[in-house]
């Protein structure tokens, strides 16, 4: 693994050995002496981490976190805060700053490298998703972190797995008295495999020790594993001094680790730092997913967008081409269209296009392509299929639509009647475009003819 570390302190000999030891990891390292520093250098570099000082004079490490993550340009970046005491009040005020995690002087090198590798992995995942999603384009990606960052009141859901019950009903009733998540708690592995595949948390509480033999380790092991707790995070509650546990854990895909026993105020602070991150990658996730989807669905009909119907239908051709099988491009145009929407207003329009797609959809098979090229368009290819079938599929589409008047709200109902051409399609045809212009010359000839009928491409079949 690698990528770019900035290390910021203002005694040399302490950057020096960071720098030593992380060059000597294959990181590329950045180095800073002061806060102010440390925030032009993130600014003009935006590295993937940040190890930071905690007492620096003018600017302390504190000052420097909450502008970090105060930014949503850096806000994503972690940042380790870097403490001459290890003390739990040094922790959570790292951590109300934002900070991500904690390691203190000396540095020990298990933990340094366990800290830095879990983080940089949680980081180029964003990083991933963030690309993705701006590929997506459909999203203005600064508002969304803005929006992200700032919503301070989430609710969700936290799993304490504990040796003994009671320990774990003791740390949910301090979760649930200062911060506003659902809590369940569990006593061994199974329980707490039972209780997440019904309600998946966003959070796990891990003790290294379950009941009945169990052990914390193996478990989060098996919730990465688990396609439906993969995203969820998980803090291990490891013994005090067992630090190779605690690497050992995150290596498995811990998120966290928290020494027990603990200031309750500092398994507080993790808890709400790591659900912070995991409603911020949920929220990239079902961006992407949800851009991906826009990108070639038509919101108003749901139906295929005309981007999707090319590449499609190219496919189709080529399987014809395989299997010899001849296919056909139907093109509609709902009559007199521009009158509805003059009538009985936009609205009114809208609700026909969307009851249109979906008579098309009931009268068509699940192997058609059925899509919206624009406005009042629509496009069916059906693979598979020759002149008779065609000549009786293309009639029914017209009749669905004839057939019955469509509501419009307001219990008003309105005639709509569509104009159809068709072309016919077999393996010897390449280009999608060529036979969308010959079912469209057959449209035209349905509305030169009077409209709500079906015309067939002349030299076909
Ligand atoms: P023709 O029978 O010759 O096709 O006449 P027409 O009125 O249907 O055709 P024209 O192309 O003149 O008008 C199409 C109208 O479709 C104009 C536009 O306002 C309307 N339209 C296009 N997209 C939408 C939409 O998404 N919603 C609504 N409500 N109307 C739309
Ligand atoms: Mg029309
Ligand atoms: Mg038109």
């Amino acid at each position: 693994m690698s990528g770019r570390i900035l290390v910021v302190d203002d005694v040399a000999t302490n950057r020096l050995i960071l720098q030593a030891k992380l060059s000597s990891a294959y990181f590329d390292v950045l180095l800073a002496e002061s806060g102010e520093q440390a925030l032009a250098i993130t600014m003009a570099e935006l590295p993937d981490m940040i190890l930071l000082d905690v007492m620096m004079p003018v600017m302390d490490g504190y000052e420097v976190c909450r502008i970090l993550k105060s930014r949503p340009e850096t806000a994503h970046i972690p940042v380790i805060m870097v403490t001459a005491h290890n003390s739990t009040e040094e922790k959570i005020r790292g951590l109300d700053a934002g900070a991500d995690d904690f390691l203190s002087k000396p540095i020990n090198d298990i933990t340094l490298f366990a800290r830095v590798r879990n983080l940089m992995r949680v980081k180029m995942m964003f990083d991933e998703l963030k690309l993705r999603e701006t590929t997506s384009q459909e999203l203005g990606l600064s508002d969304f972190l803005e929006d992200h960052i700032f919503n301070k009141d989430e609710t969700g859901c936290v799993l304490l797995a504990a040796n003994n019950t009671d320990q774990a009903k003791a740390w949910a009733a301090c979760v649930k008295s200062r911060l506003p998540f659902r809590t369940a708690v569990a006593n061994c592995e199974e329980e707490a495999t039972n209780i997440a595949r019904h309600d998946t948390p966003d959070v796990f509480i891990v003790c290294q020790n379950l009941a009945n033999g169990g052990d914390g380790l193996r478990l989060v092991s098996n919730l990465r594993a688990n396609l439906s707790t993969r995203q969820s995070a998980v803090i291990l509650v490891v013994e005090d001094g067992k630090m190779e546990t605690a690497a050992k854990g995150l290596e498995l895909g811990a998120s966290d680790y928290i020494h027990a026993p603990f200031d309750p105020n500092e398994m507080v602070a993790r808890l709400r730092s790591q659900m912070r991150r995991k409603k911020y990658s949920d929220r990239l996730r079902s961006n992407v997913r949800d851009g991906l989807k826009m990108a070639v669905i038509d919101p108003l009909t749901g139906l295929y967008n005309r981007r999707y119907a090319t590449q499609h239908m190219q496919r189709i051709i080529e399987r014809s081409g395989e299997s010899g099988m001849p296919y056909a491009v139907i093109m509609m145009d709902l009559d007199r269209f521009k009158s509805v929407n003059d009538t009985h207003g936009h609205e009114a329009g809208d609700k026909v296009l969307k009851e249109f797609a979906h008579r098309l959809q009931e009268n068509l098979r699940g192997i058609d392509l059925v899509a919206r090229l624009g406005g009042e368009e629509f496009l069916v290819v059906m693979p598979d299929t020759g002149p008779p079938e065609v000549e009786f599929a293309a009639e029914r589409l017209r009749n669905a639509i004839d057939r019955m008047d469509f509501d419009i709200g307001d219990g008003n109902q309105i005639p709509v009647t569509v104009s159809i051409g068709v072309a016919f399609g077999g393996p010897a045809d390449k280009i999608p475009s060529v036979l969308i212009q010959q079912a469209d010359a057959a449209l035209y000839e349905s509305k030169a003819t009077g409209r709500n009928r079906v015309s067939y491409f002349a030299t076909a079949a």
